[in-house]
């Protein structure tokens, strides 16, 4: 079983024809509700490929925390151990007008994702065969829970997006971390080649097409991404993270986990939506084939 720990959003999405000026009032051409979340998506990619998932995170008691839920467990996740709090379903605003976004995150209920409940979800966590967090819940949860996986001998894959909530601390204890490009520079600076060097078989540097790069302990590995034609990248790094966790659980070795990883990535890029596009096993194992 592995057990996602993270946030849970509702996206509404606006395209439009031009941005307003301040005071000013347009109408938009279109308008969606889009289920996302880091934490949802990467539980959503895990579950896809016939993992068992369980998902610790917090929603609202409002509507969208409701659809939200009913969405995780249409894709067979666990969710007893999602909160329902008095803060709103956390969201994400984002404006479209032609290749251009405004985007406006409010985090709401991922904010009161708490120690306290990572502590009262210890046996699930002592259960797993690898967490998996992100990084868009407040800092403290994420240090408990790592402490907490650690005392259980529990691996750990850590996403740590948005990068400014990662603490360097943290790199210690966790199995593996995956950043992409922008994000491996804003945390460990840019001199990627020492970096991955540092970190060999945990530090897996994520490259868009171009695949994933990591130091095996004796050579820089790079594994190409797989060549196709990108409709909407969003959720391509949450499916490598669900994929990379999935393929590491079923005993696969690292080389062979970033390979898969980037196959179910490159599936997930084909189609729109970060959830829409995660891909099943046999689809990952078709394209492999
Ligand atoms: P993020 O989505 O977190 O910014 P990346 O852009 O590095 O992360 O993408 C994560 C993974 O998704 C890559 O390692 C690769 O496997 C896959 N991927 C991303 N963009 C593409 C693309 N255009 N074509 C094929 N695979 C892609």
């Amino acid at each position: 079983m592995i057990t996602v720990i993270g946030s849970i959003n509702m996206d509404l999405v606006v395209q439009m024809g031009n941005f307003p000026k301040q005071g000013e009032t347009i109408l938009g051409k279109d308008f969606q509700t889009i289920p996302g979340g880091k934490g949802a998506n990467q539980a959503i990619a895990t579950a896809r490929l016939g993992s068992e998932v369980t998902m610790i995170g917090c929603v609202g008691s409002d509507s969208f925390g409701e659809t939200l839920r009913t969405v995780l467990q249409q894709e067979h996740i666990q969710t007893e151990a999602i909160t329902s709090v008095s803060a709103p379903t956390g969201i994400a605003n984002i404006l479209l007008y032609n290749n251009d976004n405004r985007i406006i995150v409010v985090p709401g209920a991922n904010y009161e994702l708490k120690p306290t409940q990572i502590e009262a979800a210890k046996e699930i966590i002592q259960k797993s065969q690898m967490v998996i967090m992100q990084l868009e819940i407040p800092m403290e949860t994420t240090a408990y829970a790592i402490k907490l996986c650690k005392e259980a001998n529990v691996p750990v894959l850590l996403n740590p997006a948005p990068a400014a909530n990662f603490d360097v601390q943290w790199m210690e204890d966790i199995t593996y971390i995956t950043p992409n490009e922008t994000e491996c520079a804003e945390i460990f600076g840019d001199n990627i080649e020492q970096v991955l060097e540092k970190y060999p078989n945990k530090l897996i540097m994520t490259l868009g097409s171009d695949g994933a790069r990591y130091y095996d302990g004796e050579y820089p590995i790079h594994v190409p991404g797989y060549m196709t034609r990108a409709v909407d990248t969003t959720g391509a790094g949450d499916t490598f993270n669900g994929a990379l966790a999935y393929a590491l659980v079923e005993g696969q070795s690292l080389d062979q986990a970033v390979y898969f990883a980037n196959i179910a990535a490159s599936l997930s890029v084909e189609k729109f939506g970060a959830q829409g596009g995660m891909p099943t096993l046999g689809a990952v194992y078709a394209r492999m084939a």
